[in-house]
């Protein structure tokens, strides 16, 4: 019987789990323990319901192009419960010097694919428009190094597309900034773009033509549940052998034994032949400096930033007059202290009833830390005194809640590709150890899932 050991019971983790349920289930002679040190499991995947209406606590949905979530979901058994995005409603805003200008039509991302509604917006001064143009005769190029997000886009598109798309857009998914995050790491299609054809506008419209040729009609941008986030981390402890799941237990270290590991938990330390650690980063390096300070120091260099969502409920009146579309982005040059905030009964079906309006808006990296130790009631007041500026609203909520994510999100950041390579090679030199989780190929929680199933599939075949 091969004894396989999980640290982390977070969406990773679960997937580590119930890939190594089914196989012993299908017969392999393998068994696992689930550490948890909280008294839950799902880590950020929480969900309330309030009002009638679901409320994320952290993630709202996953990007339906990464099929791993949604495949794991029909495992599960409840591939009926998916639900994709409004898109015919799809229209998300950006705050430009203080009012809320739709993006246009046409915009990938940050590349322009469609001449004239970019041409008219009023989101772009003439000369990002000039540089749009220009953008088309980029020639090929292969870098031979990483660079910024923030670094490349100027180069193709300028400052300005910095500032106004790159950085929110992706401040939205790593609470961090474009001027740290590592091109090959985020936006590895564009950096392959680039090598491809030079120009991302060209290369995007090649690409936009060969799916237009498939016929095949394009699914939602995104994918959710209908009860929310956390009802496929219950699915998943629902199907797991509760014997084997250890909540309440933070593991302090984890160490190589006599051909196998020691995971040391509380005053207890039992006996593995193998180890998935499905922890942030930071706490993988904890668990893992004593076995190997190296690997450790490897580890514990992967940044991670905090974020803060306010779920905020509205009456009918509300939700008449708030703007159709998924919500808005704020960039940092405009001076407020939200990055974002979404209209989350436009975004989803099933998120609230026809009279209630829910926004949910979000804090990250700088922004988060500057509001941390303010009381709930506090951040909800800055959540509202800057809703009332930017959307005019001034009404009362019918409910709010503050949720805090201390270190959650994984910055990768420049030059991240090289150290998971480093990282990979130290953990080759410990046999029967795997990492699955966040800090490394992929911050979403399809990528999260991907690799708690791949771990588990490592370690037990
Ligand atoms: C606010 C927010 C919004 C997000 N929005 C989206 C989104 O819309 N779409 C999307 O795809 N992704 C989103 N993400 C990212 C995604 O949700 C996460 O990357 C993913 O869920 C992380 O899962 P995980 O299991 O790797 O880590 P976690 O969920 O952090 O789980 C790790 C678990 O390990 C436990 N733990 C820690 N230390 C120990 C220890 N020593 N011993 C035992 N247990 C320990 C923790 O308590 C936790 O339960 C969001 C993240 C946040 C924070």
């Amino acid at each position: 019987m091969t004894r396989i050991a999980i640290i982390g019971g977070g969406i990773s983790g679960l997937s580590a789990a119930f890939e190594l349920e089914q196989r012993r289930r299908g017969g392999a002679d393998v068994d696992y323990v689930l550490y948890e040190c909280s008294a839950r499991l799902g880590g950020v995947l929480r969900t309330e319901q309030i009002d009638g209406c679901v409320v994320e606590a952290g993630p709202d949905s996953f990007v339906s192009e990464k099929p791993w979530a949604a495949d794991l979901c029909r495992a599960l058994e409840i591939g009926d419960q998916l639900i994709g995005s409004n898109d015919v409603e799809r229209k998300t805003y950006i705050l430009t010097r203080g009012r809320l200008v739709e993006m246009p039509d046409g915009l990938m991302f940050m590349v322009p694919t469609k001449i004239l509604p970019t041409g008219l917006s009023s989101l772009f001064s003439w000369k990002t428009k000039l540089r749009m143009m220009r953008e088309l005769y980029h020639p090929p190029r292969t870098v031979d190094h990483d660079e910024s997000v923030a670094a490349f886009v100027e180069r193709h598109y300028g400052a300005e597309m910095v500032d106004r798309l790159a950085d929110p857009l992706l401040s939205g998914v790593y609470g961090g900034e474009a001027a740290n995050l590592s091109v090959r790491a985020v936006l590895p299609r564009f950096a392959e773009m680039e090598r491809a054809h030079g120009s991302l506008s060209r290369a995007m419209l090649a690409a936009r033509s060969k799916v237009k040729a498939t016929r095949r009609p394009a699914p939602p941008l995104f994918t959710s549940l209908r009860r929310g986030m956390q009802s496929l981390a219950e699915t998943v402890v629902a199907q797991l052998t509760p014997a084997c799941l250890l909540t309440n237990t933070p593991v302090q270290a984890i160490q190589p034994q006599a051909g196998g590991w020691t995971v040391s938990a509380g005053m207890q330390s039992d006996h593995f032949d193998r180890v998935v650690v499905a922890l942030p980063a930071l706490a993988t390096a904890q668990v893992l400096g004593n076995a190997s300070p190296t690997l450790s120091a490897e580890l514990g260099s992967i940044q991670y930033s905090s974020s803060i969502t306010v779920g905020l409920g509205y009456d009918r009146e509300v939700r008449a007059s708030l703007p159709p579309g998924f919500g808005f982005l704020i960039p940092r040059s405009e001076g407020k202290r939200l990055l974002a905030a979404t209209f989350v009964h436009n975004k989803f079906p099933h998120r609230a009833p026809e009279d209630r309006a829910l926004l949910r808006c979000f804090f990250a990296g700088s922004n988060a830390e500057n509001v941390w130790s303010l009381a709930d009631a506090q951040i909800v007041g800055i959540v509202r005194d800057e809703l009332q500026q930017i959307l005019g609203l001034r009404a009362e909520p019918l409910f709010a809640r503050v949720y805090k994510w201390k270190s959650a999100m994984a910055q990768y950041s420049v030059g991240h590709l090289e150290r998971l390579e480093r990282i990979e090679r130290l953990r080759q030199q410990l046999p029967g150890l795997a990492l699955a989780g966040n800090g490394y190929r992929g911050i979403g929680v399809p990528d999260c899932v991907r690799s708690g199933r791949e771990a588990a599939k490592e370690l037990s075949s």
